[in-house]
């Protein structure tokens, strides 16, 4: 068996992914987990048969085991993928699976069996095989490695691939340069983000381009939606979700004489520089001086959207094969003995070790599905 990659070394993209912490599963009960991949049942089957148990159960036993962090997120205990990803590479090389880098999978040859190559020095290989399995990843941060290049050779195969789009990424927003530069980078802690009636609470990480992080990355599909159809779209953040609008209206009610705006919010709300840019964002500096009005706008700052983050800066891809186009095992209808798994397939979910888990679990049903299919047609190379 042999593993092709078009990097000078596997991996990239989980290394990358535990630089801040790798959030391998989540510890909720099954039903919740399974319900963070929508309706994509086949994503579904496969979490369930290769569980967060399983999961963790391999880890551990490449020395790598887990602990449950803060809201039921979980991690190895060295918080990396650098041990983890040491110690199954060595476990690949004790079972004899070749690893060839710098192999870049460019298309099918005359049969689905035969795969193309071109190889660093821009030489050409082919190979055949019995099964494959494709986990070549969306198009998120090409540059450790997943391009979304394999897209057009699917389609020229009759596959309907969706646009790959970015997932859980930044809202866009146009603030002034003012705000951008005395702003970016810092938080609006403990807020909640409303998106279409849905509201997220976290810290949200305001950006040159917009906001980020947190309640926002849960958020991006019903965004991007609202922006595919319409062309913007209209976001609310709670400043002081804690407190009703009565109370916070209640702590306004007293505005000391020649107090000014900032001095006010800062002592009746506790509401930082940051988020009260926010509220002179939002409003063209022309923030409510009435302590009614203003206590409705700290409960819903309306924002306008114009874009999502480049697929290029997303944590995930949204898009892909089409669902309708693999069977249970993963392998596409159309191409017997191809299969796919990861961020190939059309499924979407949040941050939280969602992404890694179905990414895994994907991962085992089309190996499990090729293994089947090389006990039926001989040996798979
Ligand atoms: C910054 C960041 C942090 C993240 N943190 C987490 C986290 O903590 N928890 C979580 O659950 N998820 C996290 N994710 C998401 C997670 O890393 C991905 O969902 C997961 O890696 C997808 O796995 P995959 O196998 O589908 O694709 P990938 O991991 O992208 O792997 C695809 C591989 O295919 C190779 N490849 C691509 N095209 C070709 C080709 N034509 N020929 C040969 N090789 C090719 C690529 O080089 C790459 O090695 C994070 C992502 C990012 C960007």
């Amino acid at each position: 068996m042999t593993v092709y990659e078009h990097m000078p070394s596997v991996g990239r993209k989980l290394l990358l992914a535990g630089r801040s912490g790798l959030n391998l599963t989540h510890a909720e009960p099954l039903s919740d987990l399974l319900a963070r991949y929508g309706d994509a049942e086949v994503v579904q089957a496969a979490v369930r048969e290769f569980d967060p148990t399983a999961l963790r159960t391999w880890s551990a036993g490449l020395g790598e085991t887990t602990f449950i962090g803060s809201s039921d997120r979980v991690f190895p205990h060295s918080t990396r993928a650098t041990p983890l990803l040491r110690a199954w590479l060595a476990r690949l090389d004790a079972l004899g699976v070749r690893i060839a880098v710098r192999h870049r999978w460019i298309g099918w040859g005359a049969e689905p069996t035969t795969l193309r190559f071109r190889r660093a020095d821009g030489s050409e290989v082919e190979t055949t095989c019995d099964a494959t399995v494709f986990a070549l990843g969306g198009a998120s941060w090409p540059r450790v490695g997943s391009d979304g290049g394999w897209v057009a050779s699917f389609r020229a195969a009759g596959v309907v691939v969706h646009e790959l789009r970015p997932a859980n990424c930044g809202a866009l927003i146009e603030w002034t340069p003012e705000f951008a530069e005395r702003c970016a980078g810092q938080p609006l802690k403990n807020v909640a983000l409303g998106v279409a009636g849905t509201w997220v609470r976290g810290d949200i990480t305001i950006t040159t381009s917009g906001l980020e992080s947190g309640p926002v990355y849960p958020q991006t599909a019903a965004i991007r939606t609202s922006v595919e159809r319409t062309g913007a779209c209209t976001i609310v953040v709670d400043l002081q979700p804690d407190l009703d609008q009565s109370a916070i209206h209640q702590r306004l009610a007293r505005r000391r004489p020649k107090e000014s705006l900032s001095t006010w919010l800062r002592r009746a709300l506790s509401l930082t520089p940051a988020a009260i840019g926010v509220l002179r964002e939002a409003t063209g500096n022309d923030v409510p001086s009435d302590p009614e009005s203003l206590a409705r706008l700290v409960k819903a700052v309306p924002l306008l959207v114009r874009g999502v983050s480049p697929i290029a800066r997303a944590i995930s891809s949204a898009g892909g094969i089409a669902l309708t186009e693999v069977d249970e095992h993963l392998m596409l209808r159309r191409l017997p003995g191809v299969f796919a798994a990861g961020e190939m397939l059309d499924w979407e979910a949040p941050t939280g070790g969602y992404l890694l888990q179905a990414s895994f679990s994907t991962g085992v049903a089309a190996a499990h599905g090729a293994l089947a299919r090389q006990a039926l047609g001989g040996d798979a190379r």
